[in-house]
């Protein structure tokens, strides 16, 4: 960063300012010509510090800003998971937005397991808009989905909604971090120590920075098993629930080395669209697809047109992966 002085700065502002640099252990250099000076800072410097010094009324500007390093840019590789180099090779979760009453999970299991699935998700306590929507079967549901994880030997993913419950997930492999959760700054300082691979779903309103941010909670936590998660943010755009940003796909692939996912259903809003854009996912980067699915989707008491067919997830299975071999060559 530069720092560069109004003309007018005294040597009382200029040792005001080398002071607050020293204070906050930033180191400096002076460079002066032509009636200008300036401060070249070449270490970070963060936006609390970055504040600081441009409150000073004697300060023109800041140039060249940088943001503050982040673990999880730098060090954030693939990770092995349930067979898998997650970041490398290409991985499809699916399941049920969410548990109900009368369903057979153990049978959604399998199924998506044969429709070359590699991890089944499936919604416990669902955070939906209005309180009188199905709010899912909570605790039971945990309990159901890691049971059919067991049987059909699929690692599960389940949304964990507060810290609170980290006892009563203990049976459950990934935990998935809800978009409307992204920066519920205390879940994630819990995940950073829970020891379990986190999915980090961002935020509908949330920039990539700010997803970057949150991740960083959890990796600076003392966890480096992250997968971010691309679900689509909210634009002016309505012909899709929500604007699929695969732009940030492809910039997050060059930010970090962490597995990069998409969930192309709350997306899409509709399942006729999910096949496109998973595909325009993988052609982006991303290293995995999150998939709602249901047998019967007009039983389904949430998310049901967005939920696609067994047909649908083994075609996008397959062609997801001609697509990933074309692109990136594995
Ligand atoms: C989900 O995956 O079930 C879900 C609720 O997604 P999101 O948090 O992205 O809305
Ligand atoms: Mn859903």
């Amino acid at each position: 960063m530069i720092i560069v002085l109004k003309s007018e700065a005294s040597a009382a502002d200029e040792k005001a300012l080398r002071d607050l640099l020293s204070s906050q252990k930033i180191g400096s250099s002076r460079i002066s010509g032509d009636g200008c000076v300036l401060y070249v800072c070449p270490g970070a410097v963060s936006e609390d510090q970055r504040q600081m010094i441009s409150g000073f009324p004697f300060v023109e500007k800041l140039m060249g800003e940088k943001r503050e390093e982040l673990r999880c840019e730098s060090e954030g590789k693939p990770f092995e998971y349930g067979g898998l180099l997650l970041g490398r090779d290409l991985c499809v979760i699916a399941g049920p937005c969410a548990v109900q009453e009368d369903q057979d999970l153990t049978e959604a299991a399998g199924s998506v397991a044969r429709c070359g699935a590699r991890m089944f998700r499936a919604g416990a306590f669902k955070p939906r808009t209005s309180p009188y929507s199905y709010q899912g079967m909570g605790i039971k549901a945990v309990n159901m989905i890691a049971e059919a994880g067991r049987i059909s030997g699929l690692p599960t993913v389940c949304e964990i909604p507060s810290e609170r419950y980290l006892d009563d997930f203990t049976d459950i492999d990934i935990l998935q971090v809800g978009a409307r959760n992204m920066q519920n700054f205390e879940l994630l300082r819990a995940l950073g120590r829970c020891g379990k691979p986190v999915l980090l779903k961002r935020g509908a309103g949330s920039t990539a920075d700010e997803l970057m941010y949150a991740c960083e909670y959890i990796f600076s936590g003392g966890n480096e098993r992250i997968i971010l998660c691309e679900r689509g943010i909210r634009t002016f755009e309505t012909s899709c629930r929500n604007t699929l940003d695969v732009g940030t796909i492809a910039s997050l692939k060059r930010r970090t080395g962490l597995p990069v996912f998409a969930d192309p259903s709350h997306a899409a809003g509709s399942r006729d669209l999910v096949e496109a854009l998973s595909l325009a996912a993988v052609a982006a980067g991303a290293d995995g697809l999150m998939i709602e699915t249901s047998d019967d989707p007009h039983r389904a008491l949430s998310d049901s047109a967005q939920a696609v067919g067994c047909d649908t997830l083994a075609g996008i299975v397959s062609s997801a992966a001609c697509v990933r071999e074309i692109a990136y060559g594995r």
